[in-house]
């Protein structure tokens, strides 16, 4: 498994902000170490026939951070590139993540080293099954629950959910969310963070009294989250510039419209030559003049190599890790506001809490409730961490980071350690 250059190793990032944040507020040293640590990291071999009869072995992995304030919860990333730094990265930001919004949960993130677009629908069914049964004994309602992440969707999220039940007994809904709507998904999940994207922004933009009406946005990464996010934010008023996939992207900086854009997708596979945009690079797209950047897309995309080249006021973090710890220290001193991910990024893991909570109860919301309640948890979190802000002059990472870990360490002092 290659492993990441220092400058872009997304562990080295978690870790660095982990302990920044643990200084400043005087974390006990016991519980500085646990947190620290991981609960279990398990490494799975995933034989699987491939259709031209040959059987390779993918490489997965669960990683399991920290249960104290409920079972793990945590996305299934798919990616060539993957690496465990990711995945103990991403696990650790989970559990601040589910902290900060009261929802309860422990962090946790899996995936397999593989290239969904080299493989058929087949091929891709067969590893998600086998990778299922391997982590089987860790996973579980009460236990661990997963949830789709970068090149993983609801189809991945019924293959996981069927094999555990198979294994298991019985239908266990509960296992996943981010399930389609006809076995257990609620009304919302697909759209949650990008809509909890455009809550956020709208509350950010607030503070500085002003409205999103003509604000321009551009988004890197036009997936699941970053399209949902510009359809919404779309909808609120702000115009859409840039945005792009890993294939390149486009500019108009009139606006795209984001039907016009996703039709376009639909038909070439690609954003590429979209009438009336100019094609240009993922670089290029971070450096464009506008109001807000959402990378959208994966970790490491600011540094400390293009963040003096930033031009948007405000960065808000639809991805998670996008911006490194040198990279916030320059973007801070030309006062650049960064919405941090595990704020920004929030709705998908709340409305996978709500997708968990209907399972249990057998009893489904209507999307009207859905988006309610998640206006209301994510407008109430982005108030408490922004006043935190205000209050000790800190930046709203450090701020969310603080409040989520103490919330943490709260909970591991009142449980005490076993045995
Ligand atoms: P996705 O696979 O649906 O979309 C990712 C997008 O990024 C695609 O358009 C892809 O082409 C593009 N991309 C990949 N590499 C790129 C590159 N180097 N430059 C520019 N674009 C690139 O994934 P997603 O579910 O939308 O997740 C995107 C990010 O949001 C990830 O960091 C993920 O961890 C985070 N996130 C996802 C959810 C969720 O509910 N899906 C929740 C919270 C956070």
């Amino acid at each position: 498994m290659p492993k990441k250059p220092e400058e872009d190793n997304p562990w080295q990032t978690a870790l660095t902000q982990f302990n920044y944040v643990s200084k400043l507020m005087n974390l006990p040293e016991d519980t500085y170490q646990l947190l620290k640590n991981f609960s279990r990291i398990l490494t799975v071999s995933v034989p699987v026939r491939m259709d031209s009869g040959s059987v390779v072995s993918f490489e997965g992995f669960r990683v399991q951070h920290c249960s104290a304030k409920g079972p793990y919860k945590g996305g299934i990333r798919y990616h060539p590139e993957l690496t465990l730094e990711d995945l103990k990265a991403l696990a650790m930001e989970m559990t601040w993540k589910c902290s900060l919004a009261d929802v309860p949960f422990g962090g946790a993130k899996g995936g397999i080293v593989c290239d969904p677009k080299k493989l058929s629908r087949g091929e891709l069914e067969r590893i998600t099954r086998r990778y299922t049964y391997a982590i089987h004994p860790i996973i579980g309602a009460d236990k661990d629950i997963p949830a789709p992440d970068v090149n993983t969707n609801e189809q991945t999220m019924a293959w996981m959910m069927d094999t555990y039940s198979m294994n298991t007994g019985f239908c266990a809904p509960g296992v996943v969310t981010g399930k389609p709507l006809n076995i257990g998904g609620s009304l919302g999940r697909a759209d949650a963070t990008g809509l909890g994207i455009a809550f956020i922004t709208a509350s950010a933009v607030q503070q500085s009294n002003k409205t999103l009406k003509n604000l321009k946005v551009i988004i890197q990464g036009y997936g699941n989250v970053g399209s949902a996010a510009g359809k919404f934010l779309e909808e609120m008023g702000c115009k859409i510039v840039a945005i792009s996939s890993s294939g390149g992207g486009i500019y108009n900086p009139r606006g795209l419209s984001h039907n016009a854009i996703m039709e376009y997708y639909r038909g070439n596979g690609s954003f590429k030559h979209f009438p009336l945009a100019e094609n240009i690079t993922n670089a290029e797209l971070l450096e464009l003049s506008c109001d807000i950047l959402i990378p959208a897309a994966l970790g490491g995309q600011i540094t400390k190599k293009n963040a003096d080249k930033i031009k948007a006021k405000l960065i808000i973090e639809g991805a998670n890790g996008p911006v490194t710890p040198e990279a916030d220290e320059i973007l801070s001193g030309r006062k650049i506001t960064v919405v941090p991910d595990i704020l920004a990024n929030a709705g998908g893991v709340i409305v996978s809490y709500f997708e968990w909570v209907q399972d249990a109860q057998c009893y489904f919301w209507c999307k009207h409730e859905v988006n309610v309640k998640l206006r209301m948890l994510l407008e109430r979190t982005f108030n408490e961490v922004y006043s935190f802000a205000k209050e000790n002059k800190y930046s709203l990472r450090t701020s969310a980071m603080m409040l989520a870990i103490k919330k943490v360490a709260e909970a591991i002092a009142v449980r005490g350690l076993f045995p």
